[in-house]
């Protein structure tokens, strides 16, 4: 039987550089499997639906989170956000590692219901360092901000809870970092695959 994929989850407050970082590690390792959310949200100038998210209605994620269609899902700066199970089952399932780009909450779902999913934290260095580059980024209105930065506190008070916690200080640097971590665990199983053993 085919050996199931490593699942990764990043997390982070808004404006340290998720985006950026995961953006970054694509180029370097396309194999990896970007699992795509819903989100009841507006779609931003730049984004595209079906590769950044899958921009649906209140009443279709809520029919869609009744039907238990989705593996985690959380309310994040008053909209709706979920990762669909069947996705990443299925790509687990080839043998393909998944990443997840989800919130505290979701991260927190994921972890008891799939206790060897890899949390990786990406933070920056500090709050004013995370309202300066919200403010450049300059994608939020000054109310969606103010959620934002509001959330961001609570959001880095958890970093304990993660594997892994990487300060996105320069983003070359943060990047390399992030793809030395995720090749670490991919390297751990293919050794452990070649030698027969089961455990990662
Ligand atoms: P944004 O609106 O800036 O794209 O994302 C807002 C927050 O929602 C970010 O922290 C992002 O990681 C999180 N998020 C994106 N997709 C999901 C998801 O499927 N589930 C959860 N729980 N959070 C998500």
């Amino acid at each position: 039987m085919k050996e199931r994929g490593n699942l990764f989850i990043l997390s982070g407050p808004a404006g340290a550089g998720k985006g950026t970082l995961r953006k970054k590690l694509f180029e370097e390792m396309p194999d990896l499997v970007f699992s795509v959310s819903c989100t009841t949200r507006e779609m931003r100038p730049g984004e595209t639906d079906g590769a950044d998210y899958r921009f649906i209605t209140g009443e279709e994620f809520a029919r869609m989170a009744e039907g238990g269609e989705f593996l985690e899902w959380a309310e994040v700066h008053g909209n709706c956000y979920g990762t669909r199970r069947g996705d990443v089952d299925s790509s687990l399932g080839e043998g393909r590692d998944v990443l997840l780009e989800i919130d505290v909450q979701g991260a927190r779902q994921v972890k008891s219901k799939v206790p060897d999913a890899i949390l990786i934290f990406i933070t920056a260095p500090s709050l004013d360092e995370l309202e300066c580059r919200l403010a450049e980024r300059g994608t939020e209105s000054r109310d969606q901000m103010a959620v934002r930065l509001r959330n961001a506190a609570e959001e880095m008070s958890r970093a304990h809870e993660y594997d892994h916690i990487v300060v996105n200080d320069r983003i070359d640097r943060a990047a390399y970092e992030l793809a030395g971590i995720i090749e670490k665990y991919r390297s751990r199983r293919t050794a452990t695959s070649s030698s027969g053993g089961a455990e990662r």
